[in-house]
């Protein structure tokens, strides 16, 4: 076992791990594990853009701004902490553009724009163009410019390394254990502060527009330690992913004009019930559940589960002027093909290689996949994990990026808002952690501090039954995607949950192939799938709970949203057998719950 000392230790090399070392590098010894190569972390993947309103193609304001997201979060988000973020939004843009992130530019050399779902003219309620953007590379970008200021900086990185326990003491955190991948040796980071940031679980479900390593490892840890895990229930599920493959088209190819359009030819977005206003820039939980709708009466492409997204130039300048869009200057929207190719290049590269169809010419089949974790790890505003209903703070520890929930997207998170939230929460992280550790000492290391990892470890490594982590996987994800899912049930999570809890047992037979030590990923899987199928369970059960419909989780029985009752965050506590819930109350500044109309 291998001992290093850093006064703050980052778990997670995205958008949010690398903001948060940067700022506390500036006055930390800080270092980063990652289980991926820093610039392979999913952030990379992010294609659309990210809110701000800076106003440069037409008015726009923080306020509308802030008043989107709350309406978005179905207003479970907390209001104080959206607020901030969207205010800090412009500066935090312009910051990211001066350590050189080359973003997409108008003709006058501002950062350009463009319209995503959700995001508004509080005036006339029509899109606005909000979200910045470098072509469809925007988190690409982030996560390039991140790095380099990172290692400018001298922050230290442990690359694929994996974290897989959390040191907590009665006084606090102390640290983080690891495994070097590449040896299997662990490694304890004794730390004054440790930052999460570990990504996402879209890995729970079949259809996903999520990397292999959203396994959720950061929520898991920390449940298993015994913190809690924040509005689970609420798990997005992007409109259009490719069909059968889940891969990401970005909600900006509809920011362009791109319609969908059901087996009869049809625009059902504009129809009665779903968003005659905004049609297919509503926010995404309308989206998918019209399409979900649709595919169900049987209007998918030739009866089949997909639907069509098309961007050609013929169809969005038809839809255009049927809308009487116009450009922010007045003129009327047309595009052309140069302009879409331009804009959109990873995506005309994605449908060539995968489909083997060119958007420019032809439409893409489309499905919800899942894509977005609104729940995880709570905090307060400065990435403080609190871990009870008053918000009590765990001294040294803090969540940051797609694993917190802070909580700024509440029931749905808006398109662009959550590369917002890694930059602003991930500075403001950084800069408590670096101060906390400034004001305190290292609090004593346990013991034995790796035994609980070990233990984790060995258990797999000694499993000797009959099981495959392939069959378990696969079966977990089938059931998440059919019963907790787009639209639930009771008995349809019911079911779920006693899949899970069937999964739970099963796993603990499971036969490893390879049990050595040097890049072991056959015991890395399987640990990632127990992470996975915790995190199931805890979705599950606090879904079930949840007895309404709000933001991304809508329920055939009970479809409407129930303030009286529901209007607070669900906080769930996993146990030896079973999960623990109670719930929090939700902060509200200036908006007053209303009926969402898009
Ligand atoms: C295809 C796609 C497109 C998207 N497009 C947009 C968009 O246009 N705009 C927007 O706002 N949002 C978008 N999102 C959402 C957004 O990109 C993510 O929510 C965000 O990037 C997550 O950042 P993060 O820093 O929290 O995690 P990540 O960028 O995923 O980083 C997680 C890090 O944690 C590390 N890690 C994980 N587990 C461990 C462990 N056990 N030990 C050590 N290290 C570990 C990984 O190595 C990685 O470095 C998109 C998401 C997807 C999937």
């Amino acid at each position: 076992m291998k001992q290093h000392q850093f006064e703050v230790v980052v778990v997670g090399a995205g958008g949010a791990g690398l903001m948060a070392a940067l700022y506390a590098s500036k006055t930390a010894s800080t270092a980063v594990i990652s289980k991926l190569y820093p610039t392979r972390s999913h952030t990379g993947a992010a294609q659309g853009g990210i809110g701000a309103a800076l106003g440069n193609l037409e008015e726009d304001h923080p306020e509308w701004h802030t008043y989107d997201t709350v309406k978005g979060s179905d207003y479970l988000g907390d209001q104080d902490a959206i607020e901030f973020m969207c205010e800090e939004a412009p500066s935090i843009v312009y910051e990211l553009e001066h350590m050189g992130l080359p973003f997409s530019r108008t003709e006058d050399g501002k950062i350009n724009q463009r319209p995503f779902g959700g995001h508004t003219n509080n005036d006339t309620g029509r899109p606005v163009t909000r979200a910045c953007y470098a072509a469809d590379r925007t988190g690409h970008m982030i996560l390039q410019t991140l790095y380099q200021q990172s290692i400018k900086n001298k922050v230290t990185f442990y690359d694929e390394f994996q974290a897989l326990d959390v040191i907590v003491t009665d006084d606090g955190v102390a640290g983080v254990v690891a495994l070097e991948i590449a040896t299997g040796e662990i490694h304890v980071f004794h730390a004054k502060s440790v930052i999460f940031a570990t990504g996402g679980w879209g890995r729970v479900w079949e259809i996903t527009s999520n990397a292999y390593a959203y396994t959720g490892d950061g929520v898991a840890i920390t449940l298993r330690r015994g913190i809690p895990a924040q509005d689970m229930e609420f798990f997005q599920f992007h409109p259009t992913g490719i069909y059968k493959m889940g891969i990401l088209i970005t909600e900006g190819v509809r920011g362009e004009g791109g319609v969908l359009i059901n087996g009869k030819g049809e625009r059902f977005m504009e129809k009665e019930g779903y968003a005659p206003n905004v049609k297919e820039l509503a926010s995404r939980d309308v989206v998918s559940r019209a399409m979900y709708l649709e595919m169900k009466a049987g209007l998918g492409i030739e009866g089949k589960r997909y639907l069509y997204l098309d961007v050609t130039p013929e169809m969005v300048n038809k839809y255009a002027t049927l809308d009487g869009r116009t450009r922010p200057d007045g003129t009327p929207y047309r595009v052309t093909s140069e302009e879409i190719l331009s804009k959109l290049p990873d995506i005309i590269d994605f449908c060539e290689t995968y489909l083997g169809i060119n958007p420019v010419t032809q439409p893409m089949p489309v499905q919800p996949t899942a894509h977005y974790g609104m729940g995880g790890i709570p905090t307060d505003k400065f990435g403080q994990v609190v871990v009870d209903k008053k918000n009590k703070i765990l001294p040294g520890l803090y969540a940051v990026g797609e694993n917190g929930c802070v909580s700024v997207h509440g029931a749905n998170r808006l398109g662009t808002n959550s590369l917002l939230d890694l930059v602003v929460f991930g500075k403001h992280s950084g800069l408590k952690a670096a101060e906390y550790a400034r004001n305190s000492g290292y609090i004593p290391l346990p013991e034995n501090p790796a035994a609980f990892a070990e233990e984790q470890l060995e258990a797999l490594r000694n499993s000797d039954g009959d099981e495959h982590i392939s069959d378990i996987g696969n079966e977990m994800k089938e059931v998440m995607f059919d019963h907790v899912g787009v639209f639930r049930t009771e008995e349809g999570m019911s079911k779920a949950l006693g899949k899970i809890r069937e999964l739970k047992v099963r796993f603990k037979n499971i036969k490893l192939d390879d049990k050595g030590s040097v890049f072991n990923m056959d015991i890395l899987n399987a640990w990632e799938l127990s992470n996975l199928l915790d995190i199931a369970e805890v979705t599950t059960v606090s879904a079930l709970k949840r007895k309404e419909s709000r933001g991304a989780h809508a329920r055939d029985d009970y479809p409407e949203r129930n303030d009286k009752k529901w209007m607070k965050h669900t906080l769930a506590w996993l146990k030896e057998d079973d999960v623990k819930l109670d719930y929090k109350d939700v902060v509200f500044t200036k908006f007053k719950p209303k009926k969402r109309v898009y």
